[in-house]
């Protein structure tokens, strides 16, 4: 052992040998402050060095050591210039693309030479590829051994190597003796979800160094038993910290909004339509939980079209016959303006003063909008995140509502609610998505919320068929076009673009615009994008609602809210580019009126493995929630959520698809360690959130 005396875990990390002033500060920034944090820290993946994969057999997006003779080596200038070197070992071949090399390493790399590589494997335009690839040249009849044990991977920080890393958790594991230098701290119940017959110090020895004889594949896929140990106790400390966040907004108090119900009736009655089932049901779940004097925290989940914004309105009416404000806050402007106008359309005839703030808006106008908000004259507001400025005042609110909150993070949605508090009472809370999100992804990510679900549509809606179609039969497509507009229907035409540049995005779009009026002289195009005005984008939507336009050609921007029910369909180029939730959101712009409704998938080939599970799922399926769980099948939840944005802690060894039996037996656990040990609790989270996730704070 490096150091001669054992150092109890809790021992800050500069009392091991090699941490100094700038490393300890290093470690910081990954959360890492005692001994024991670096034990925590876990291997993000491991890659398997030790053994060769026969070229024949590999798969795409697999990472992994080959070795193969290069049979041709050439400089290709195509697009970027690139060195290629084509490999081959008897049982298949792979192409190894340089985009940067030196004339050495072209000297080097030349026919006959051999070589090992280890790289991710990736389609290329004619075969597989390994792009810039850790490489070795073997010597002539030479061998080179590969490496005994898996190498893992750590989460780390600038300036702090892998390398380094290791050595530093080898230090770490040195002072891990015996089995009670970590004490156990899983409840008693453990026992009968049958994890708890791995040693919490075995698992985490294991984790950091596993055995040569392991079975990678299940070490790879997060399957392996000490990982659902550690997994377990992980997604029990997440849970226990939601809970705790829970309880504190339990002790706070809220006003009673309880209305005698004759504005709802009011309203109700002014509608054409009667509310379904479903929404029957959440809005009686919001009017008694508003009606506590403790603050409500609800999701409402609805799929695209289930009839969120009347929900809402009922329940912003319920506070403002009470006697308190309300405020709705969207993700956009384009689809802020349109809550504007509905709620403006429903309340106003009630005597219901209903404003509206956004950051682009001319400031005298938002200056009288501010103080009348101020005063309590206007009672509902409406708007963007612009709702969160410091000048943003309120005279007594009521009720917090927030649309698609998959935009909005659990720390937005904090601030915006103690924005409310007045003298310790906290406003009501409703957030409303229309991304569906599994039930076990709920109940992780949302601890602290009650969820409920729309699930019904309302009547009336036909289903939309769902297309796929490669981008040579882009004329055929455009056919199709011009026959809807010829039947006096309407058309979205959606452009995509991987980057995030909006630029490229809108050029993109504009191109498509023009494209399509060249191909279809007699139809009437618009074109609508994330930088034009607001008032533009309003003016663009509002000619095409009213049918003076009959293809929208437009970029992502019309995801959410907007509600044409004469569009009926729908045209996606680079469908592929996109996220299942995203492709289902965009296609919920169509299917909103009587007539049969289509969405077209249009993908520039190749398309890979996933691209095409999740084209075939959109056209297999228009159930959100099947959606949703196939999204996070194959991308997992971090993308799906927008981890950074909800809060949502990245688990270090929880799997949320493989675990989520564990998730079901979450509340179970959580109810026995916090009846029968609650020290052992605190220790729990702080062991595995410690530093880093403050739910508490705010
Ligand atoms: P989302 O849940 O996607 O926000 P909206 O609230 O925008 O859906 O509702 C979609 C459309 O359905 C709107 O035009 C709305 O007026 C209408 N709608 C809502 N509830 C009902 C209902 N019970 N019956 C008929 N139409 C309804
Ligand atoms: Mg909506």
């Amino acid at each position: 052992m490096a150091e001669s005396e054992r150092k109890d875990l809790s021992n800050p990390v500069t009392d091991l040998k090699g941490v100094g002033a700038k490393v300890a500060e290093r470690l910081e920034k990954l959360g890492i402050t005692q001994i024991q944090d670096l034990l925590f820290h876990l291997p993000l993946r491991y890659q398997d060095r030790t053994r060769l994969l026969p070229l024949g057999s590999l798969k795409p997006q697999q990472e992994g050591l080959v070795e193969g003779t290069i049979r041709l080596s050439q400089v290709k200038f195509g697009r970027r210039r690139s060195l290629l070197c084509y490999i081959d070992d008897g049982t298949g071949s792979l192409v190894l693309r340089f985009f940067h090399f030196s004339k050495t390493q072209q000297q080097q790399l030349t026919q006959g030479v051999r070589v090992r590589c280890f790289g991710e494997i990736r389609n290329g335009p004619s075969s597989f590829e390994m792009v810039h690839p850790e490489y070795k040249i073997i010597p002539d009849e030479g061998i080179i051994p590969v490496d005994a044990d898996l190498t893992p991977i750590y989460p780390t920080t600038e300036g702090l190597h892998q390398l380094s890393f290791r050595k530093l958790v080898e230090r770490a594991l040195a002072h891990l003796n015996d089995e009670t230098s970590l004490p156990e701290l899983l409840p008693e119940v453990a026992r009968c979800h049958a994890v708890a017959d791995t040693s919490l110090v075995e698992a985490i020895r294991f984790l950091h160094q596993p055995s040569p004889d392991v079975d990678v594949q299940q070490l790879l896929d997060r399957r392996h038993k000490t990982q659902r140990r550690l997994a377990y106790e992980e997604l029990l400390a997440q849970q226990l910290s939601l809970r705790k966040v829970r309880l504190q907004t339990q002790q706070h108090k809220a006003p009673s909004l309880i209305s005698d119900g004759q504005q709802r009736q009011a309203l109700l009655s002014s509608l054409p339509f009667s509310l379904t089932g479903a929404q029957e049901r959440v809005l009686k779940a919001i009017l008694s939980d508003i009606g506590s004097k403790t603050p409500m925290q609800r999701l409402v989940q609805g799929d695209v079209g289930s009839g969120k914004t009347i929900v809402a309105a009922l329940a912003v009416l319920e506070a403002v016959s009470a006697g308190y404000q309300a405020v709705m806050m969207a993700p956009t402007e384009l689809l802020a303006e349109q809550h504007f106008k509905t709620f403006t359309a429903w309340l106003a005839p009630l005597g219901v003063n209903v404003g509206w703030c956004v950051g682009k808006q001319k400031s005298a106008d938002r200056k009288v909008m501010l103080a009348n908000l101020a005063e309590g004259k206007i009672q509902v507001a409406v708007g963007t995140h612009a709702l969160f400025q410091n000048e943003v005042i309120f005279d007594h609110l009521g009720l917090v509502v927030i649309d698609e909150q998959h935009r909005f993070g659990v720390h937005q949605r904090l601030a915006l609610r103690d924005k409310g508090k007045k003298a310790s009472v906290f406003p009501h809370q409703l957030v409303m998505t229309a991304t569906p999100i599994p039930r076990t992804l709920a109940m992780t990510a949302y601890a602290d919320l009650n969820v409920s679900v729309i699930d019904e549509l309302p009547p009336g809606r036909t289903a939309i068929t769902t297309v796929v179609m490669p981008d040579s039969r882009r004329n055929d497509i455009i056919e199709r076009v011009h026959l809807a507009c010829q039947e006096k229907r309407q058309v979205y035409w959606v452009c995509t673009l991987v980057e995030e540049s909006e630029h490229l995005q809108c050029q993109a779009a504009e191109d498509a615009a023009n494209e399509l009026q060249v191909a279809l002289p007699d139809c009437r195009i618009d074109l609508v994008h994330g930088r034009m005005k607001s008032a533009e984008k309003e003016m663009v939507m509002n000619q095409f609602r009213a049918g003076n336009a009959d293809i929208l050609v437009a970029t992502t921007v019309i995801e959410v809210g907007v509600d044409v029910p004469n569009a009926s369909l729908m045209v996606i180029e680079n469908a592929e580019r996109l996220g299942l939730a995203q492709l289902h959101q965009l296609r919920g712009r169509v299917g909103r009126g009587e007539i049969e409704s289509h969405c077209v998938l249009m993908y520039h080939p190749p398309l890979s493995e996933n691209g095409q599970s999740r084209l075939t799922c959109l056209r297999q399926t228009n159930d959100g929630f099947v959606i949703a769980q196939r999204d996070l099948e194959l991308r997992g939840p971090g993308e799906l959520l927008g981890t950074r944005q909800t809060g949502l802690p990245q688990f270090r060894v929880a799997n949320l698809m493989e675990d989520q039996d564990l998730i079901d037996v979450m509340a179970e656990a959580a109810d026995q360690l916090l009846a029968v040990a609650p020290e052992d609790s605190d220790a729990l989270v702080a062991r595995w959130f410690g530093h880093k996730v403050n739910f508490g704070h705010v």
